[in-house]
């Protein structure tokens, strides 16, 4: 194995095609008992059948091949657009619908006559170029404000018609009764609510569920992203960016994303069996929009296994609460659907009172800070606004401790919060600077469990923040895109720039092999290095001046049943910027003339507690110093460091160690009679870190230097 590995500029461009055209689908119906074959194929299911058969979008391919596995396969129709005639849709929005340009100018035309409650924001564009519009409801419209904001989200299915009415005609409703409706001017004036009728505006005007690259849209979203619904990669659309965009500025408390098969409200999660750590909350919020609407509650995952849904990835990268609605696509019924619906949502914009509400600054300026908040008992960070720095989150009643973050800031922890039905349980932070920069929020995650075995329990959540010991497992070939957030992105410094920290967790001890890439939200191509366990990388070395967003694929080739399998990730750790003690070595090059043995000291600033490691590594390889399987090297409590040459021009060795009471520790080098002519330009690299003496854990890693060897 090389210690050291030489880094390699190697640009991997993810195959993005955003013009491929859509293979044709038909429809079908498949038994239930083809589940797990079905989520294998990652085929498009229709949700909310349900006991019923499934309804599938399968190519004639697919079709063929759950026949040969021997499931009663039945097309019902041969193409969407035959299964639209035969329905008596034309292949264009249907009629009894309200046309997007109609929605479009309504929206305007709203946000023109109520500008103090209502603001018209265009969230971004489709394929076509079609906006992808909001109407932004709340008292002063035009002053962000210290209160929750809720989000009702349609049609990111095109043909799911009634999905984008129910936003739309509530947002209509608001604005209409504000100072006559008491209740309507209490939901306004205590919240921001984002209704937005089409997160697929292109599938609405062509009557298809996917966009018009032919992407189910509801697929796409990085979180436990898996490839279903043609999704080539995640957040691969630029409908799924611009909602994702809007999640990563907002403060999102409570949210519902509407859908039309059958009458049912589907709760997180979609990708996995197990539960959330807020199931008893989210079934509480969620059962009070069912009761009010008459909808069955249930569980996403048990309807059908989905990856890369909006829901998941709006309450578990973002911690808001978030449900799917599915409701009848029946024009005939389109008043009935939306009153129920609107009692729901009533309910729901009268339940953000009771939870969690802060605001948190920094300490010495007293701005706003976008932070996260982790709220004791859930596993999963919310985030306050960066304008106003509040923060909402819904919680049971009960006793709360929060521990808030913001990146470069010390962590700080409120306990004894108080929550009643009457009681908000407010808290006020103000953070200081002073910590090292980390993961801040999750772009995207697949945590690969072949076989779904859905064993494996870590929490994605906790790759963010400083080292804990605490660590998001990947699995084998897993992923995870960590977000160092506005402001936070690396720079490039003299050598490397950033740890990856691989926790030792009962069950995995193993330290795993990974690859590191950088870049854009939605791009992350560049490959920084391979690291195994905990390993430091440095991203000008593969020519990158500024990194916020950093990739982590697992590549430990792990057994694929193993629930642990794969790198378990604890957390990264920004270097660069970083201002500590140096070492450095009491002569820069070590004179080899006459061989044999060699000494020369390193100096460090500390005394005592201060470990250092070397690692050495032939040639002029600059490599890479990392503080990697801490555990397993030994530990020098010697005066002397000794190192042999190995092998022609190779000397590899790694070690740990204490710098002495006078801050130093000797360095031997022996170099075996015959070798010393090959050993010429031979480079040493020195590192050191200060380690917590309890947890083992780096909290200072120096900036790398070298002696070099000269005859
Ligand atoms: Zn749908």
């Amino acid at each position: 194995m090389r210690l050291i590995e030489a880094l390699t500029a190697v640009l991997l461009l993810v195959a993005i095609d955003s013009s491929a055209a859509a293979q044709e689908v038909g429809v079908y119906r498949v038994p239930r008992e083809a589940r797990q074959l079905l989520s294998e194929m990652k085929v498009t299911i229709r949700h909310g059948n349900l006991g019923e058969a499934y309804t599938a979008e399968l190519t004639d391919e697919q079709a063929d091949q759950l026949r040969q596995s021997g499931v009663l396969t039945v097309e019902l129709y041969a193409s969407l657009a035959a299964e639209n005639l035969a329905l008596g849709l034309s292949n264009e929005a249907p009629t009894g619908f309200t046309s997007y340009a109609d929605m479009r100018a309504d929206f305007y035309a709203y946000a023109a006559a109520y500008p103090n409650i209502a603001a018209l924001e265009v969230l971004g564009n489709s394929v076509n170029g079609r906006e992808i519009f909001a109407l932004r409801i709340s008292g002063n419209v035009l002053v962000e404000e210290d209160e929750p904001e809720i989000a009702f989200w349609g049609a990111i299915h095109g043909n799911e018609y009634a999905s984008g009415e129910m936003p739309f005609r509530y947002a209509k409703n608001l604005c209409d009764n504000y100072g006559v409706d008491p209740n309507v001017t209490a939901f306004v004036d205590n919240n921001e609510i984002w209704c937005v009728p089409l997160l697929n505006p292109d599938g609405y005007e062509a009557n298809t569920r996917a966009n018009a690259n032919g992407i189910d849209l509801n697929r796409d979203y990085g979180f436990q992203w898996n490839g279903f619904g043609g999704s080539p990669a995640e957040n691969s659309q630029v409908e799924t960016r611009a909602i994702f965009k809007f999640l990563q500025e907002s403060n999102i408390t409570l949210s519902s994303t509407f859908h039309c098969s059958g009458d049912v409200l589907f709760y997180p999660w979609g990708f996995s069996a197990n539960t959330t750590s807020d199931d008893a909350l989210i079934q509480a919020i969620g059962q009070t929009y069912s009761s009010a609407a008459n909808y069955a509650l249930v569980n996403s995952w048990s309807d059908y296994e989905t990856h890369g849904e909006l829901v998941d990835t709006a309450y578990g990268a973002f911690g808001a609460l978030c449900y799917t609605t599915e409701i009848s696509n029946v024009v005939g019924d389109l008043d009935f659907t939306y009153s129920r619906n609107k009692d729901g949502m009533d309910v729901f914009c009268g339940s953000t009172y009771q939870g969690l509400h802060g605001l948190v600054t920094d300490a010495d300026t007293g701005l706003p800070l976008r932070a996260a908040i982790f709220v004791s008992g859930s596993e999963v960070a919310s985030y306050s606004d960066a304008d106003v720095g509040d923060v909402h989150r819904i919680v049971q009643p009960g006793t709360y401790s929060v521990t808030v973050w913001a990146n470069g800031y010390v962590p700080q922890t409120v306990t004894g919060i108080v929550v009643t039905e009457s009681t908000r349980g407010e808290f006020a932070v103000a953070l200081s600077r002073g910590s090292n920069e980390h993961g801040f929020a999750i772009t995207a995650i697949q945590q690969a469990d072949p076989g779904n075995s859905y064993s494996n329990l870590s929490q994605p959540a906790w790759a963010l923040g400083p080292p804990d010991g605490k660590a998001c497992s990947l699995g084998r070939n897993g992923f995870i895109v960590l977000d160092l957030g506005e402001g936070n992105a690396i720079t490039d410094g003299p050598d490397v720039d950033f740890t990856v920290t691989e926790a030792l967790v009962p069950g995995d001890l193993m330290t795993e092999r990974y690859r590191v890439y950088g870049g854009t939200a939605f791009a992350q191509n560049t490959l920084i290095g391979a690291g195994k366990g905990t390993w430091s990388f440095d991203i000008g070395a593969v020519g990158l001046n500024s990194v916020r967003y950093i990739r982590i694929e697992d590549n430990s080739g792990a057994s694929p049943g193993d629930p642990l399998g794969g790198v378990e990730l604890d957390s990264i750790t920004v270097l660069s910027g970083t201002a500590g003690p140096t070492l450095t070595a009491d002569v820069a090059q070590v004179s080899l003339a006459g061989g044999g043995l060699q000494t020369f000291s390193l100096v460090g600033p500390t005394p005592g507690a201060l470990y250092y490691m070397l690692t050495t590594e032939t040639g002029s390889t600059p490599g890479t110093i990392f503080p990697t399987s801490l555990l397993s090297m030994p530990l020098n409590s010697g005066a002397l460091f000794d190192f042999t040459a190995n092998g022609p021009n190779r000397i590899l060795k790694k070690g740990l160690g204490f710098l002495n009471a006078s801050g130093l520790k000797s360095v031997k080098l022996t170099v075996p009679p015959g070798q010393d002519p090959t050993l010429n330009g031979v480079v040493l690299h020195h590192a050191y870190m200060l380690l917590d003496l309890v947890t083992l854990e780096p909290t200072f890693v120096s900036n790398p230097m070298t002696t070099t060897l000269v005859p």
